[in-house]
């Protein structure tokens, strides 16, 4: 099912995976697909060579094995810097030959080795995929404390109005972990003229050492809050993990509360991320149960 069919009539939850590096076998990532499934999401939605990893070969394979063998919605991601024309319609095919029908279209993150070559911006790639493959759902990424590239946050804006008159359908943030930066964002968008879906992305933080790298890749700041109770957490590795989900809980619960299009979990191939965020999610009335 198209994603923008799903977000003209409900409020959505989703989930995310990413495909096996060499030390995880295909099946495993088919297994965690099948846990997340019990949750019952809108759609799973599979990185593609996210961080450089260089697994985006297993993308469109796992996001073919979610629809066909779990029936679940698969949102493939498709980053376009280093690729030719040729690689993206080949992408494309494979993922018409699976079934899938959603795209998230990125540019991806600069990377030596991965320069502009038929691409330089998201906007270039959704644009060719509006073309040449009309039938395509397509999402795009958006940035509520701006993206860390960015001059401006007018500089940003008009970057999203670009991805949106380009054929974006919809858009899902970046994570963040204060809602304010979420509501001022999404109030801008409005004066921008941005009038398409915006799915919330939310990362329950796992350790002291994840929350800190997310910072610097993605920009995104942590409130003191946060730092107060990983003090309190100190080198407890669970306790650490206990913190991420409960403040996370806590984000999901006052954005549902305050009328979101729909709330994505970064669940990092963890099923018990998407269980507790489903379960709180089901507990405030946001998810039936
Ligand atoms: P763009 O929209 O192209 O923006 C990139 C920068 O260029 C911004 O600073 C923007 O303001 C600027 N810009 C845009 N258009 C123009 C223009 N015409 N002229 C001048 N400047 C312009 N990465 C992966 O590798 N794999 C993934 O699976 C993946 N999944 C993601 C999912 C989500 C929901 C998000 C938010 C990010 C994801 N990323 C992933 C990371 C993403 O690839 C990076 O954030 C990347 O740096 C920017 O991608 P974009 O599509 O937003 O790029």
């Amino acid at each position: 099912m198209r994603i923008s069919d799903k977000l003209a009539h409900e409020q959505t939850f989703s989930l995310e995976i990413f495909p096996p590096r060499g030390d995880m076998p295909l099946e495993t990532a088919r297994a965690v697909a099948g846990e997340m499934a019990r949750d019952k999401p809108d759609w799973i939605s599979v990185t593609y060579s996210a961080g450089g990893l260089g697994n985006s070969a297993n993308t469109v394979p796992i996001a073919a094995a979610i629809e066909r063998e779990l029936g679940v919605t698969a949102l493939a991601h498709l980053t376009c810097l280093g690729s030719t024309r040729a690689d993206i319609d080949a992408f494309v095919a494979s993922l018409h030959a699976a079934g899938v029908e959603n795209v998230l279209a990125l540019r991806g993150d600069r990377a030596p080795g991965r320069e502009a070559i038929d691409f330089s911006f998201a906007s270039d790639l959704i644009a060719h995929l509006r073309a040449t493959a009309p039938d395509l759902c397509i999402g795009a990424a958006c940035y509520p404390e701006g993206h860390v590239e960015s001059e401006s946050s007018e500089a940003d804006f008009e970057a999203l109005y670009r991805k949106q008159e380009a054929g974006a359908d919809y858009l899902v943030t970046q994570l963040f972990f204060d809602n304010e930066d979420f509501y001022r964002f999404r109030e801008r968008c409005q004066r921008h003229r941005i009038r398409v879906p915006i799915v919330a992305g939310i990362m329950p933080f796992t350790s002291v050492k994840q929350i800190q790298r997310m910072a610097f890749t993605c920009g995104a700041s942590i409130p003191a809050k946060v730092v107060k109770r990983l003090v309190l957490a100190g080198d407890d590795p669970a306790d650490q993990a206990r913190a991420g989900v409960e403040y996370a809980v806590g984000q999901l619960r006052d954005l549902a509360a305050n009328g979101v299009d729909g709330l994505h979990i970064y669940s990092m191939n963890k099923p018990a991320i998407s269980h507790a965020t489903h379960d709180a999610l089901v507990g405030c009335g946001y998810l039936k149960g």
